[in-house]
């Protein structure tokens, strides 16, 4: 009855600029990884987290994270491989969260929340904020052609929980690049649940988002909500 989650964590990270992998980048002194998986397992929600690293971080990234509860592969090729490789370890998991290492900071409410709504028998559920900007549809040129009900919109955060044989299937079935793992699963025709995000869960991409990443962590006592 074990969840498992499942870490991919061997990108470059380029558009960070830091010259080392993404999950490798400090924020206030300590690498994104190593806060992304502490909060995972301070959840309580979570038995056993599998990072997927680059073949050349292994052992940095063993050093830095593992554990008898966490253990650390080589990730693959891409994404998806390195997904797939962390989903064979996995094992016999009930459930899988996929988590990025750069949303170091999703409150544990949220991995709750995603973790509690599968218990309760969905097979699919992410964790969505509702989109505040207007959205324009744009023409290759620049010129605006429709601009979007945004209502029915939502970003997707991270973990996004599934029921292992889901995922399993979806990564047997499909295996197409895409970043987004609801994504496999909705093509599947499997229903995707949402839980309320947290803007917390920001993804660190950006040196900006790095900085609004450490005015977080300055407010990290503040209460969840
Ligand atoms: O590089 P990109 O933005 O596509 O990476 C998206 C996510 O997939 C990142 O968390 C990255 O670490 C991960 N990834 C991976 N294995 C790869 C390439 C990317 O785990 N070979």
């Amino acid at each position: 009855m074990s969840t498992v989650a499942l870490v991919p964590a061997a990108g470059r990270g380029e558009r960070l600029g830091a010259g080392m992998p993404k999950a490798l980048v400090p924020v206030a002194r300590v690498p994104m990884l190593s806060r992304a998986v502490r909060g995972l397992l301070a959840s309580g929600q979570i038995d056993r987290v599998v990072v997927a690293a680059p073949p050349d971080h292994l052992r940095a990234m063993t050093e830095l994270v593992g554990s008898s509860r966490v253990q650390v592969l080589r990730g693959g090729a891409d994404r998806t491989d390195s997904v797939r490789l962390a989903l064979e370890a996995a094992g016999d998991a009930e459930r899988v969260l996929v988590h990025d290492a750069a949303r170091a900071f999703t409150p544990a409410s949220v991995i709750t929340a995603v973790v509690d709504r599968l218990r309760a028998g969905a097979r699919a559920v992410i964790p969505v904020l509702p989109v505040t900007d207007t959205v324009k549809r744009v023409e290759q040129d620049g010129r605006v052609s429709a601009t979007v009900d945004r209502s029915d919109l939502r970003a997707v955060q991270t973990p996004q929980g599934f029921a292992a044989e889901v995922l399993r299937a979806a990564y047997e079935h499909d295996g197409g690049a895409l970043t987004d793992d609801a994504g496999l699963v909705e093509r599947m025709g499997v229903t995707v649940h949402t839980v309320a995000g947290h803007p917390h869960a920001l993804k660190i991409t950006t040196p900006f988002d790095l900085a609004i990443a450490e005015s977080v962590l300055a407010t990290r006592k503040a209460p969840d909500a």
